[in-house]
């Protein structure tokens, strides 16, 4: 599992890692808004909270929770038919996720993606063209969790170039787990 402060780059990150054979990243189920550079069923599932909702009543995410006033969660199939298979089930999730799916699958290793310097957040947030609102909201997010996580992560990675974070990711899935 993979959390880290929104603007470190897991997304990048994360789609470069699923080119790897073996390693598949869960796309979640999310009521946010769709962003501009995002694509539907790549990225998320984008549903409304009604949808979200009977999913919840259906059983059907291994975890989910609110997050910036939005529905998150992960769909327990995707996961289950990786695992199945016998592939490596990669998940960006935020802290409470994780400690939710760590209950469960207690062999889940949790990385967290740290940023290479203070500030670099806000750059990278503005260069997506964030607004004050929501740069303001997501980085007091990120200091909220940012001292609860450091006790509760396996892996840490600082976040530079995409290759170098790529690299780091792989190393840590190889060296935990042998994907096929
Ligand atoms: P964003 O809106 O920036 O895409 O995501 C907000 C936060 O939700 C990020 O920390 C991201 O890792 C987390 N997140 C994305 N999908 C899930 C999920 O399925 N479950 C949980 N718990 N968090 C998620």
């Amino acid at each position: 599992m993979v959390s880290g402060p929104s603007g470190v780059g897991k997304s990048t990150a994360l789609a470069e890692l699923a080119k790897q054979p073996g390693v598949q990243v869960v796309i979640s189920f999310t009521t946010r808004a769709r962003r501009d550079n995002e694509t539907e069923d790549v990225d998320y599932h984008f549903v409304d909270e009604r949808e979200f909702t009977d999913m919840v009543r259906r059983q059907e995410f291994l975890e989910w929770v609110e997050y910036d006033g939005h529905f998150y969660g992960t769909p327990h199939r995707a996961v289950d038919e990786i695992l199945e298979r016998g592939g490596v089930a990669v998940l960006e999730i935020e802290r409470e996720g994780a400690m939710a799916v760590k209950e469960r699958f207690t062999h889940a290793v949790l990385v967290l993606l740290k940023p290479p310097f203070p500030g670099e957040l806000e750059r990278r947030l503005r260069s997506r063209g964030a607004s004050s609102e929501f740069l303001s909201r997501r980085l007091a997010l990120a200091e909220r969790d940012a001292p609860l996580m450091d006790d509760l992560y396996d892996e840490f990675v600082t976040s530079t170039r995409t290759n170098e974070t790529v690299r780091e990711l792989r190393r840590i899935i190889q060296s935990r787990y042998s994907p096929r």
